[in-house]
């Protein structure tokens, strides 16, 4: 028999004599959201961040301002909080053991650790059967020497540490890769063949500690430099069949992971029609954000509820959605000063909604907020996020 799942009730006063309270890693957007899903439910919150302005410390109830690896951070985290999370899977696994000796931690410690390094990564997605990009792992100058010139042209990508882009270079042969892999200081690689991508799609699933499974449509991303531009549910783009295979592979990584909690499998879909999976993130990730919108539960409510133990609900999207990402960029449409974008418009335009993240400075490629519209067809959904994205100044082409 299984082992009882612990349920941790929403304003229940614990042994402790505080309220339930559901603790997070990370004071980034996505804590920010976690914050407020869990709040809404009825849980304190608390965060772990040691900047003083991060938005998700704006919003906790218990700001704890500390380092990952502070020691003291962690042992108030672990009394302040029944259950905790990360919103970020950088976090040092380490910070997520000495926080499960004592506490209830989602996702494990060793599942985030698999999605810290992408070559552990990728032999994961081979263990669960589910196809990625052909690659060679590069930690030394033997193994350098030793890569399949069929790889080629390709990218090569930091092992670990890599977000949007950033810790990848371009190479289209052995010398450039050779010069890349000194660029990127010689640090654990891995060479992946560039793919001709048709659409980029992704899916969220959720998991209890039951090992109850449920997931959310799949989403079709484009992304601008790398970085996250557009989401949109249903992904129109992409064939039904694509999606069903792309939906049954990311419930199978999560299966084989035996992971709790939020878990986003990205895809690619190729020219000759072949899906094979690009990387995961350990936590609600930003292309599942139109769920704050388009969806009877959000994926920061999931993740809520598989900290708690509570029943995970099958999600059921009612609005088609699309979302816009909004970077710093535009709030320098019109010169070096920074200046707020016309809100007041976009906001007049039916079915938007907007999130921003609280953050004090706006910077160029900072991820500020987002925009979700959502309508009663992908259609008029399409047409109100084209006219808000001319109103922003951002592209309007390529979606
Ligand atoms: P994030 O964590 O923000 O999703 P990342 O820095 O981990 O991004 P990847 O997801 O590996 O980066 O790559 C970013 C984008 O670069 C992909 O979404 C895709 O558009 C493009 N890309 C990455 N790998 C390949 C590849 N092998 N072939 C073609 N395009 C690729
Ligand atoms: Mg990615």
């Amino acid at each position: 028999m299984a082992a009882p799942t612990a349920v941790l009730l929403p304003g229940a006063q614990t042994a402790d004599g505080r309220p339930a309270t559901l603790g997070v890693l990370g004071g980034g957007q996505l804590g920010r959201m976690f914050v407020h899903a869990a709040q809404a439910l009825g849980y304190r919150c608390a965060v772990l961040d040691a900047d003083p302005a991060s938005p998700a410390g704006a919003v906790a109830d218990l700001h704890i301002r500390a380092d990952y690896l502070d020691e003291a951070g962690l042992a108030q985290l672990a009394r302040e909080c029944d259950a905790i999370t990360t919103e970020f899977e950088n976090v040092p696994a380490q910070a997520l053991q000495t926080l499960a000796a004592s506490r209830v931690v989602a996702p494990a410690a060793a599942a985030v650790a698999v999605c810290q390094d992408r070559a552990v990564e990728k032999a994961h997605f081979l263990k669960a059967g589910v196809e990625c990009a052909p690659h060679a792992v590069i930690t030394s100058e033997a193994e350098l020497a030793a890569v399949d010139a069929a790889l080629l042209p390709g990218i090569l990508k930091t092992a670990r540490m890599g977000y949007d882009g950033k810790g990848q270079v371009r190479v289209r042969t052995a010398a450039e890769l050779a010069d890349a892999w000194v660029q990127l200081q010689r640090v654990p690689c891995v060479l992946e063949q560039l793919l001709p991508l048709q659409a980029e799609l992704s899916v969220i699933v959720a998991r209890g500690a039951d090992g109850g499974l449920v997931n959310f449509p799949a989403q079709q991303n484009l992304h601008r430099d790398g970085i996250l531009a557009v989401t949109e549910v249903p992904a129109r783009g992409i064939p039904a069949e694509v999606q069903t295979q792309a939906v049954a592979a990311a419930r199978q990584v999560a299966q084989a992971l035996a992971y709790v909690g939020v878990l986003c499998v990205e895809f690619f879909w190729l020219a000759d029609g072949q899906l094979v999976v690009n990387e995961m993130a350990p936590r609600p990730h930003n292309s599942g954000h139109w769920t704050m919108n388009g969806c009877s539960v959000s994926q920061f409510e999931l993740q809520a509820r598989a900290l708690a133990g509570l029943p995970l609900p099958e999600p059921r999207q009612h609005s088609a959605s699309l979302m816009l990402n909004l970077l710093g960029d535009l709030w320098f449409r019109s010169g070096d000063a920074a200046r707020t974008p016309p809100w007041d418009q976009v906001l007049a335009l039916p079915g938007t909604h907007l999130h921003l993240y609280g953050k004090l400075e706006a910077r160029r490629g900072r991820k500020m907020g987002h925009l979700n519209v959502s309508a009663a067809t992908p259609e008029a959904a399409h047409a109100v996020a084209v006219q808000a994205a001319t109103l922003l100044g951002l592209p309007t082409g390529d979606f």
